[in-house]
């Protein structure tokens, strides 16, 4: 059996709590945020983090806890806390059913973050308070068909769960949508603010910027895709030709992740009938 270590990093920016899981594997590294503010914790890590995250959800007084969306690294806390603190858990509706049975997904992924326990989560209302400030819920699903975003009225900022995570997306999970992700941003930019709290790339002072940057990364990609099919590639040509560097993760997670994912929702999208 070869080594994991674990920790986390605590830091805080006008009022927000961030804790920072790191899980080190062997040649890699994962890392995932959760953020607390005002009552209320924002993910819960991922279940291997939790020898780490335990003592931090111990000394904060967390009134409720609201979930980005169902992957492991974000809600592999939440069974720990349902069991230990009495205290409500929310999801996007759509995944209320999904978290209360067992889940289900690759073994890579269980290397890296542990395996999930199922918890008994409500759904997540459009608008909710915690003991000051107000918040709203915007459904921004792409990442996954759960995710969602949130969007503090009182501070003005958002919380995005992974709709960011990097700018220039190379590699994307199969149950992404790209069209989704760039709807989605489109969605969250109405909004006002100027920083973002993203669930792995931490507290962005610049996310608006960060996120508008994505979005015509994406838009740009976009049109590279529909312009390389109308001359008659196939996906797998086109994700050649666009993305022509092999990524170590899509070997680790047998194609889960691949940057053709993005060339295939993408045409999906543009040859619907
Ligand atoms: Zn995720």
């Amino acid at each position: 059996m070869f080594k994991v270590e674990t920790s986390v990093k605590e830091s805080c920016h006008a009022g927000v709590a961030c804790a920072y899981g790191v899980v080190s594997l062997p040649g890699t590294k994962m890392s995932v945020y959760s953020f607390f503010v005002d009552g209320v914790l924002i993910d819960t890590g991922s279940p291997l983090l939790l020898n780490d995250y335990v003592p931090v959800f111990m000394k904060i007084p967390i009134d409720q806890v609201v979930l980005t969306h169902y992957h492991e690294d974000h809600a592999g806390g939440a069974n720990w806390i349902q069991k230990h603190l009495d205290i409500p858990i929310y999801i996007h509706e759509s995944s209320v059913q999904t978290c209360s049975k067992p889940f289900h997904y690759p073994e890579y992924r269980k290397l890296a973050w542990g395996q999930t326990d199922s918890f008994k989560a409500r759904p997540l209302p459009f608008f909710f308070s915690s003991k000051n400030e107000t918040w709203e819920t915007i459904h921004t699903p792409g990442h996954t068909k759960d995710h969602v975003s949130f969007y503090n009225h009182d501070r003005r900022t958002l919380f995005s769960g992974d709709l960011y995570v990097l700018t220039r997306t190379k590699v994307i999970i199969a149950e992404e949508d790209i069209t989704q992700t760039m709807a989605s941003l489109r969605k969250v930019l109405a909004y006002d603010f100027e920083e973002v709290y993203c669930n792995h790339a931490g507290y962005l002072p610049n996310g608006r910027k960060r996120l508008s940057d994505k979005l015509r990364y994406l838009e740009d990609m976009e049109e590279k895709i529909v312009r390389l099919h109308k001359s008659g590639m196939d996906a797998a040509s086109i994700n050649h030709e666009l993305f022509p560097k092999q990524y170590p993760i899509t070997m680790v997670s047998d194609g889960e992740w691949d940057s053709l994912h993005i060339v295939t929702s993408i045409l999906k999208q543009h040859t619907a009938p």
